[in-house]
């Protein structure tokens, strides 16, 4: 049993680590400023003794005596970290900063939620960790990109210049229960409008690819990196490499709900990666890791969460 801090465990992926966390017999408590996410999603955890919520923002500093850090903390979906981008690519570097401030204080290990867009619109196909990427700095996904990409930097030259042991992953798109309805990425739109009967919005001619994770997964796949070998710091990929490209997730989405909704085209936005899959050979050796949930599976889970909240 550890003490362990999560920040953004309000949000998507974090309450479901919360959820696994508290399940285990952790210690857990809940950092959030409930920016995307919500007290909703953690809402059957406030009963439990070993539980705790602080409504906080990560850019100012913040003391506890934990064991280990999740530094989650970041909206992650285009039509939020664009709403005020000045205070995304706060939240990422002052966030960081202030975790592995934390962690150096309290001898904490700290594990940095990293991401597929360090690799931005890339120009190696699948992805490996060594790949430096091809990230426009000055365009509207920058604020994201660049702060994820600083936050890494942090984070290795906290653990270079002061020994912080760190661990960094790379999530690649993950999807499941808890996303927000107004989220704003592909999977809950799609299903949204599906489950709604509306216009099923595909952003460009739909042949830009992704490769999907079930949270399930990846939640198995950061315990795994937190409480990995000491000295192996990655990045490390964490996604399923099955990629799909935004027409077929479309139809697979009709298919699955029944839906009678018709796919109309919308402009492609800005800097919008075209193609994304990961290698995932490291985590595979280091962490034993690989996801088991396919995309069919993954989805009905996800539809049958979004039809007892639309
Ligand atoms: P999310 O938006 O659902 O969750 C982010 C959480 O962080 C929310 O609860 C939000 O309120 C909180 N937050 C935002 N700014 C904060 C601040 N300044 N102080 C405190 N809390 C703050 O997103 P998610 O999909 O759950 O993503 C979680 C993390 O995983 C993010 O760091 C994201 O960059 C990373 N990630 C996610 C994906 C994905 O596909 N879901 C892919 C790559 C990386
Ligand atoms: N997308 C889409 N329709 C939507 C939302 C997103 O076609 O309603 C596209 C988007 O342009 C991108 C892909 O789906 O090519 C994944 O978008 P998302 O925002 O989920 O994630 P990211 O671009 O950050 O990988």
């Amino acid at each position: 049993m550890k003490r362990i801090l999560v920040t953004g465990g309000a949000g998507f992926i974090g309450s479901h680590l919360c959820e696994r966390l508290v399940k285990e017999g952790n210690d857990v408590i809940c950092v959030d400023n409930f920016f995307t996410g919500s007290k909703k999603n953690i809402e059957k955890l406030f009963e439990c003794h070993n539980f705790e919520l602080i409504r906080h923002d990560v850019t100012k500093e913040l003391l506890v005596e934990v064991d280990q850090v999740y530094n989650l903390a970041c909206p992650a979906s285009p039509v939020h970290y664009q709403y005020d981008p000045v205070k995304t690519i706060n939240t990422s570097v002052m966030g960081a900063i202030n975790m592995l401030e934390l962690a150096k204080a309290v001898r904490a290990r700290v594990l940095q939620a990293s991401t597929s867009e360090v690799y931005g619109d890339p120009a190696v196909h699948p992805q490996p960790e060594e790949y430096w990427g091809n990230v426009n700095p000055i365009g509207i996904r920058s604020c994201y990109d660049e702060g994820k990409r600083v936050a890494e930097t942090l984070f290795f030259d906290y653990h270079r210049q002061y020994s912080v042991d760190i661990k960094v992953i790379r999530i690649f798109n993950t999807y499941g229960p808890n996303m927000s309805t107004n989220d704003g990425r592909v999977v809950s739109n799609f299903i949204v409008q599906a489950l709604k009967g509306d216009d099923i919005t595909i952003y460009g001619n739909g042949t830009q690819t992704r490769s999907f994770c079930y949270v399930d997964d990846l939640v198995e796949g950061m315990i795994r990196m937190m409480n990995s070998r000491d000295g192996f710091t990655g990045p490390v990929n964490l996604g399923n490499p099955r990629e799909f490209n935004m027409l077929a997730l479309a139809e697979k989405v009709i298919k699955l709900t029944g839906s009678k909704s018709k796919i109309i085209y919308k402009e492609l936005p800005a800097d919008d990666p075209t193609q994304r899959k990961p290698v995932i050979d490291l985590a595979k050796k280091e962490l034993d890791w690989e996801p088991t949930i396919p995309l069919d599976k993954g989805l009905e889970k996800t539809i049958e969460y979004f039809r007892s909240v639309v």
